[in-house]
Formats: C-alpha cells, structure tokens, sequence
C-alpha cells in the first residue's frame, strides 16, 4: 500500500486527534492553477467556506488568488488574511445588512446578487453612502451538477440564484437603481463534480445568455462559472493535483467570451482538499459479532463530510505495515452516523496505532463542532513539523 509521506516521529508526540496540512503540496497546486491561467483573461477566486486556517490562507494569498465569500465572516477573513478587496467577491442567498455594509465599507470588486429584493436593500444601502455597488446577478442556469444531491445548487428547485425566468424584470429594474451597477453573470452549479461534461453544459447555458444579454443591448464586463471542481477521494496519493489543465479547457474551448471580458472561477474543494488530513489515534479495536470495530478518537465533530453525506474518505493506518484486515473506522460519538467508513481495508490495526483520514483539507476543520463537548483540533503544517 502506498502512503503519504508524513513526519510520522513528529506526529507521535503530537495530541490526537489534528489536523495536517501539507502546505509544499499546497503551493504546488496553486502554482498549477497559476501556470494554467497566466498571460489568460481567467481570475480565480478561492472559495473561503472550504477552509480558512490562517497557514493555509497564508499560501493562497501568496499565490494571488482572490476570495469568493460567502458571509461577512468570510469578507473580514479575506481582508484581514491580506486578501485585496478589489479581488473579493460575495455570494450568499441571505445576506444581512451588516454583511452588506461591510461589502460596502471595503469596496469589493462584486456582490454576487441572489434575487431582487436583496438588489434592491443592496441598492437601498449603497446609496445611504454615497457609494455605487458593482453586482453580477446569481442566475439560476437549471443545469445538473451529476454530484450528490445536498450539493446540487444549480436546478430550478434549489434556493440559490435568480432564474432565467425573472431576467427580462430585473433587467427592466436597473434604471430604477441608481446605486448598483451590473458587471456580471454568476453561476454556481454544484460542488465535487467529477464529470467535466457538467461543465460544458454550464457554457452552452453561459452563451445563450450571452445571446440574451446583448439582444437586451446590456454590457457584462465578466462572467463567473463558480466553483465546483472535485477531487479524487479514492486514490489522493496517485492524484493529488486535480486536472486542472482539463478543467480550464473545458471553458477556453466551449465557453464564447465577448471582446475585453473577463472570466472567473471559485474554486474551494480543488485548491485545499488533497493537502489536508486528520490524524487519529486508535482507542480500541473491539471485535463485534461479525466484524472488527477500529474505534478512533476522531469523530464526525471533527471531519463530518462521512456522516453527511455519506461521502468517502481515503483512510490509512500510518503505524502499521502488517497484512491488511477489514474494519469498520468509527468515532467516538454517540450517534451511529459516526461511522467513517464500513469494511475498511487497513493494515492490521491495534490500540495506539496513528491513522490518517485523507482528503480532509476542504470542509473538513472549518465544519468542525463541539458536539459531545469536545475540544476543537489543532492544527499543524508541514512548515513546522518538517522545519
Ligand atoms: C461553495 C461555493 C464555491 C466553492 O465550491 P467548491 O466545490 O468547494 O469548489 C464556489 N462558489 C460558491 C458561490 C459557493 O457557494
């Protein structure tokens, strides 16, 4: 069995369970995003909700990314992280008034508008300071993302955007609203999309708007597909770069950009999951009637993304080189969805052992709960343990 290089000594003095981020393969895959996007009209903006552990924004900031939020939590994040304003979008199906103000106050490059009432506070807001907010509108593409249905955003049914329905009102409603501008079209259609021709369908959607907009004599200086990239869960030590190279093709080549416009991307899940991971104890191996139980002392309050949505995480016993056995890997809470895999192969197991949950860098430390009254993990770099 191949396994990740970790500072295995180092994290044996270390207080399970944490988190490590591997930040050189970080920087490696920003470099990736980088090289496929210079001397380009393409900006991407990482998508904040994924993951803000200070390291770790640390290095996307130092890569020249900008920052897609969406809350004002995730607004300040971004500034206070050295993030420039003028590369900060914010997106959100509720946004509160502070939320707008705070947008306002730091001149951020576009609201992400989700519907009209909030166009119209946004513009209510706006011009209560004088100022001139620049928004592109969420639209609705009715597009399927083909991923797991709780992170399908971009159908009909769901609660996000504006649907093409409404365009012609809204359309009709900027003259009216002296205090925003529009600049844009966004879309987000979806999150760990595996299947590029999703993808392809959003651009075939993007240029019958395209269509739509200049019949309706509208300028839209940029274009916004979202996010939505995923990753290889299974198999994060044969890839753990996501095809990026792919990913940007799929655009260049079926997306039809006007003259001077600008395209931009947000992506979370792609930039920081790969370089992150839970390290776990074993606590007990425990012999059920039919099965062996590998009882760690990580749970879902710590990585929920298994008990959520059932989704699966690569799961290594770092101490271990024996013949490999099956296990169900369960956490310590008290709930049965506190389960990280059924039937997992791992090299003979027992109490001590250090295990790493793999994959864990996106939505994983930024949804961690207290649930049980446990404590927060800490976290750790490969900057410091390898220094
Ligand atoms: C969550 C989200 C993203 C990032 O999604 P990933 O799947 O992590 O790339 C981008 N844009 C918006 C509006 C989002 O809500």
């Amino acid at each position: 069995m191949i396994k990740a290089n970790y500072p295995i000594k180092k994290f044996s003095d270390i207080q399970t369970p944490f988190y490590y981020y591997d930040l050189d393969l970080l920087r490696k895959t920003l470099d990736d995003i980088n090289s496929k996007t210079r001397n380009t009209n393409f900006h991407v903006h990482y998508a904040m909700k994924a993951n803000v552990n200070s390291s770790v924004l640390a290095v996307i900031k130092d890569a020249g990314l900008g920052a897609d939020c969406v809350s004002g939590g995730e607004v300040q994040a971004a500034i206070d992280a050295g993030i420039s304003p003028s590369k900060v979008v914010f997106a959100g199906v509720g946004k509160a008034d502070w939320e707008i103000n705070l947008g306002l106050d730091n001149d951020i490059f576009c609201f992400n508008v989700e519907s009209i009432p909030e166009l119209e506070v946004i513009n209510e807001l706006a011009a209560a300071k004088g100022k001139t907010a620049k928004v592109a509108l969420r639209i609705n593409p009715n597009v399927s993302a083909h991923t797991h249905h709780y992170i399908t955003t971009g159908l009909s049914e769901n609660k996000f955007g504006i649907n093409m329905s409404e365009l012609d009102q809204v359309i009709d409603l900027f003259p009216t609203l002296p205090n925003v501008k529009l600049i844009g079209i966004h879309f987000h259609i979806g999150s760990q999309i595996t299947d590029l021709t999703s993808f392809q369908g959003l651009c075939v959607r993007v240029n019958e708007l395209q269509e739509y907009f200049i019949s309706k004599n509208v300028v839209l200086e940029h274009i916004n597909v979202g996010g939505g990239l995923g990753i290889n869960y299974e198999h994060p030590n044969h890839f753990p770069i996501p095809d990026f190279e792919a990913y940007f093709k799929i655009f260049r080549d079926h997306l039809e950009l006007q003259p001077n416009q600008t395209l931009h991307f947000e992506l979370g899940r792609a930039v920081v999951a790969q370089c992150g991971s839970l390290i776990s104890r074993v606590l007990y191996v425990k012999q059920g009637s039919s099965k062996k139980f590998a009882i760690l002392d990580a749970g879902f309050t710590d990585l929920i993304r298994p008990a959520l949505y059932q989704a699966y995480h690569h799961i290594e016993n770092l101490s271990s080189e024996l013949a490999v056995e099956s296990y169900d890997v369960v956490g310590p809470i008290c709930e049965s969805s506190d389960t990280f895999a059924k039937g997992f192969v791992l090299n003979q197991t027992k109490r001590g052992d250090i295990i790493a949950l793999r994959s864990a860098g996106a939505y994983g430390e930024i949804m961690a709960s207290q649930y049980n009254l446990r404590k927060l993990p800490k976290a750790y770099t490969s900057d410091e343990l390898l220094a």
